[in-house]
């Protein structure tokens, strides 16, 4: 099964990723946590993209395709799960084909729908642990100890694009080049909108739905 989450900054992509690698036994391809891997290393790609993330907008798509080919490449044997990629139409054709030249198909675009207000409310609550990459979210996902990493135990951080004005630009790029999305995959029948309101568990059990419908 290969599956993708779509839906802007700060609806919980990266939470419900987790959750649904875990129940369905999926490798996820986080492009924005390969991201700060590769700048946290201090990269040559890490270098080339860090200018991208810090003003909010989307890298350039070569360098996408690499960390993404790269990562069919290790884990094509088994089910997949895209967590912010593709992120507009030309990465989306591009992954058809990449996808296609390993004979393997897209099965399901998920789509997590929330309010603006809501998005910019969560955005402010959000830290993520920099050695693991997971992502936590005080109010709705908080870590078992206070602002530490359940796996790793250390600090957690606030991303530095998690401020007013680049979250700001964030939501323009997503609206400009992944809205795009949803057409592109309503066209291909594989687009499912779901409510990202409510808790991880409740928002779990919708996609759960969902793909379990889709299955049978
Ligand atoms: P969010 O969805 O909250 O913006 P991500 O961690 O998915 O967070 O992405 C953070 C940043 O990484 C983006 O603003 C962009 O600069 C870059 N990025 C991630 N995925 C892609 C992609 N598929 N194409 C281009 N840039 C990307
Ligand atoms: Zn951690």
């Amino acid at each position: 099964m290969i599956l993708l989450l779509l839906g802007p900054p700060g609806v919980g992509k990266g939470t419900q990723a987790d959750l649904i690698a875990q129940h369905y036994a999926l490798t996820t391809c986080s492009t924005g946590n390969m991201l700060r891997e590769e700048i946290s290393r201090n990269t040559e790609l890490g270098a080339a993209v860090k200018q991208y993330l810090e003003k909010g907008v989307l890298v350039p798509d070569s360098q996408l395709f690499t960390l993404v080919e790269h990562f069919l490449a290790e884990h094509m044997n088994g089910g997949l799960l895209f967590d912010g990629f593709p992120r507009n139409v030309n990465q989306a054709r591009v992954f058809e084909t990449l996808l296609n030249n390993i004979d393997l198909k897209l099965d399901m675009a998920i789509d997590l729908h929330l309010s603006e207000n809501d998005i910019v409310e969560r955005l402010a609550h959000r830290r993520y642990c920099s050695k693991c990459g997971r992502t936590y979210n005080l109010i709705t996902n908080p870590p078992k100890e206070n602002e530490l990493c359940d796996t790793c135990h250390i600090a957690l951080m606030r991303r530095t694009d998690d401020t007013e004005n680049v979250i700001r630009r964030r939501m323009e790029i997503y609206t400009q080049e992944t809205y795009p999305l949803i057409t592109y995959y309503t066209s291909q029948g594989k687009y499912h909108q779901i409510s990202a309101q409510g808790t991880k568990q409740e928002i779990f059990a919708r996609i759960t739905n969902i793909i379990n419908g889709n299955k049978a």
